[in-house]
């Protein structure tokens, strides 16, 4: 008798091997290059080329020789690689895959707010549309974020977009910092209540929690920092147990990163559903297809890039 199990199993395990098999005889074909955002899911951080934050990938992309970029994240990553490598294609597989932060504001609600305080200076999350880094004076990352802002001449800063991000600079700033209401669902949404019962199951773990998130959930973490700090934290700290108040594809990144450790989600179902739109058959349409590529207004690009370029010399200093 026939095990159709066993025959599904191995009928399905076939064909993943050969869409990746496929997926990377395109991608050398074209001479292309994958990069995935550490949100992705583990089977799309598993076959590419490079896994990291969207500033670092950007940055990536502007040292890569390959033409054609499969950025695997939402689109102001991909846009941002755009801006810093016009000359290259930058593919993004789903092409509705936003960023519930990065549309939280508009063009119109800047302007208002930098009439409102024409003295201060716009400091941008790097999670935001490229029209709203047009319109900013420096960009920032979770990590650099406090250096930005000190780093700075004003005494008054508008921080955008994120609320979560901008009131733990603000804990930790002497400026003024007004903020924007913008913030990120996955994150700002968190239960610090949630998160303690799961904290009640590891009591010697590590809660280690992005800045986007709540006052209550940053001030219960043991570590607070973005998904590059959260993978330096667990390599320099040696708690057997991380409670990752993150999206859930920062267990595999930190799995994969340190196998020897173990890596649990603080609280049930943080996941972005715009990262997980991405699978491997829309990235192998993508390569096929050369679908669907970035294009950016090059006048609002030069502006944008003028905001990241700023951010890049006080990182550097
Ligand atoms: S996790 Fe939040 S900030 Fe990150 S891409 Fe998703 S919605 Fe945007």
């Amino acid at each position: 008798m026939i095990n159709t199990t066993f025959v599904l199993k191995f009928s399905k395990e076939s064909l993943l091997e050969k869409l990746v098999h496929d997926i990377l005889t395109l991608k050398e074909a074209q001479n292309a290059c994958i990069l995935a955002h550490n949100y992705q899911p583990g089977d799309i951080q598993d076959i590419a080329d490079f896994v990291g934050d969207s500033l670092e990938l950007s940055n990536i992309v502007t040292h890569l020789p390959n033409p054609t970029i499969v950025f695997c994240g939402v689109s102001f990553m991909a846009e941002t690689a755009k801006i810093l490598s016009p000359e290259k294609t930058i593919l993004l597989p789903e092409p509705t895959a936003l960023c519930d932060l990065a549309e939280s504001i508009h063009k119109e609600d800047l302007q208002q707010l930098k009439k409102q305080y024409p003295h201060a200076s716009v400091v941008c999350y790097v999670n935001s549309s490229i029209e709203t880094k047009a319109l900013s004076d420096y960009c920032c990352t979770s990590a650099n974020a406090l250096k930005i802002v000190e780093s700075i001449p004003a005494d008054t800063i508008i921080f955008i977009p994120d609320q979560g991000l901008g009131s733990w600079i603000q804990e930790k700033s002497h400026k003024e910092i007004i903020l924007y209401p913008g913030s990120c669902p996955i994150h700002f949404l968190l239960d610090p209540h949630e998160i303690s019962r799961t904290w009640e199951h590891y009591p010697k773990a590590a809660l280690i929690t992005h800045p986007e998130a709540n006052k209550a959930v940053r001030d219960m973490s043991t570590y607070v920092g973005g998904t590059g700090g959260m993978i330096q934290y667990a390599g320099e700290t040696s708690f057997d147990t991380y409670l990752v108040a993150t999206d859930i594809g920062m267990i595999h990144r930190l799995s994969k990163e340190y196998p020897t450790k173990r890596f649990i989600l603080a609280a049930e179902k943080i996941e972005c559903k715009d990262m997980k739109s991405i699978s491997l058959q829309k990235i192998h349409y993508s390569l096929l297809h050369n679908y669907s590529p970035i294009e950016v207004d090059p006048s609002v690009a030069i502006a944008a890039k003028r905001a990241i370029q700023n951010m890049m010399d006080i990182q550097q200093k």
